[in-house]
């Protein structure tokens, strides 16, 4: 073959490999040799090519279920230069950044709020708090690379929050993310969770896991293959999850969910009566953190109950790892032990061979982060 038509089918193939990774976000090289149809030594010399010119890079390893031996690398596309803004709207806190591919923070602001707030309240915030990180970190309209804006709240197929408290608002509009991007998504917060520990956190070394989202609520997100699958947007809302048959009414309308036992509310509720003051979410999580023995067994019997819900998630998808996260659950201690606990009684015992049960490592900034790594496209 001449030199010539040689170098334009090395092109052809590079061009081939690099689509593949842009549609799946990551891969691996046997994946590609599946989705190419080129052989192992070309797969072999186009990749260490890309990766020496920088255009590709190593970002984790992928342990398949069903093969023996090492965990295969995963590459994926380099990332472009520039910023993401990234927001975390949270019942109590508004969250907003400006970072960097790598996961740097550049500029943060943060609001918490006494009280849930009411979601156009939470909106005029994380306006005021977007304008200030970008002013902050004099990010230009051609140097951010997108924006995303996590919610607490499963998305519809538009990848709009279905809840309840965003019918009928203006998303786009009062956030005023529009003025620096045209890349907004709108993500939900125990998904982008994920996405941050699988980017930048406990997730990393895990191609497979669930993350599991201890906070005011109970919720989920699931990594799996490298990828945040979402279902038709409602995967992985595990706080809905019925396991009382005559338990109490939920907000989603169903009743005996998991949120109606182990969420901070149910939480509250049972442990008001050894407190003479109201107790509001800080005060749980103070509680929990100073190893209060009333909060210490609360917490280690929800984690049981959310272990036990979790252990039927777990025999189906066969992660390789539990990831808690949230303001409950990255404290570790007894929540953590109460989820190991059922999961070690009610799991398929194969399914819980090498499980590893640990604490999320990005705590409060797990959706801040995964919001980046969306933007950036580090996590599909
Ligand atoms: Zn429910």
């Amino acid at each position: 073959m001449a030199a010539g038509r040689r170098d334009a089918a090395r092109e052809l193939h590079r061009v081939h490999i690099l689509g593949v990774l842009r549609d799946h976000g990551s891969a691996n090289r046997a994946d590609l040799i599946r989705a190419t149809g080129l052989s192992r030594p070309t797969i072999s010399s186009i990749v260490t090519e890309l990766l020496d010119d920088g255009t590709i890079r190593e970002v984790g390893k992928y342990t398949s279920g069903t093969t023996k031996g090492r965990p295969s690398q995963l590459l994926a596309l380099t990332p472009p230069s520039g910023h993401a803004l990234s927001v975390d709207i949270g019942h109590t806190h508004v969250r907003a950044v400006v970072a960097d591919s790598a996961g740097h923070v550049l500029q943060e602001r943060v609001v918490a709020f006494a009280q849930r707030a009411a979601t156009d309240h939470a909106l005029s915030q994380a306006r005021r708090l977007v304008a200030e990180v970008a002013a902050a970190a004099r990010v230009s309209p051609d140097g951010v690379i997108g924006a995303t804006v996590g919610v607490p709240s499963p998305l519809d197929r538009s990848g709009r929050p279905a809840a309840a408290r965003f019918a009928g608002l203006d998303l786009m509009d009062p956030l005023g993310l529009d003025s620096y991007t045209d890349r907004i998504r709108f993500v939900n917060d125990a998904d982008l969770g994920a996405v941050g520990e699988a980017a930048f956190g406990a997730g990393s070394r895990f191609g497979t896991f669930i993350y599991v989202k201890l906070s005011h609520g109970v919720g989920a997100g699931l990594i799996l293959g490298g990828r945040l699958f979402q279902g038709r947007g409602y995967a992985g809302d595990i706080g809905h999850i019925r396991v009382v048959d005559d338990g109490e009414v939920c907000l989603c309308g169903n009743r005996g969910c998991l949120e109606t036992i182990a969420s901070s509310a149910a939480l509250l509720r049972a442990l008001q009566p050894a407190h003479d003051s109201p107790l509001d979410f800080t005060d749980l999580v103070r509680l929990a953190d100073s190893g209060d023995p009333g909060t210490q067994a609360l917490l280690s019997d929800a984690g049981r109950t959310i272990g036990r819900a979790l252990s039927a998630v777990v025999t189906t998808l066969n992660p390789e790892a539990i990831v808690v996260g949230g303001a409950l659950g990255s404290l570790g201690g007894p929540v953590v032990r109460g989820i190991q606990d059922a999961l070690d009684r009610y799991c398929q015992p194969a399914a819980m061979r090498d499980l590893v049960v640990t604490v999320a490592a990005c705590g409060d900034h797990a959706e801040v982060l995964g919001g980046v790594a969306v933007a950036f496209g580090l996590v599909e």
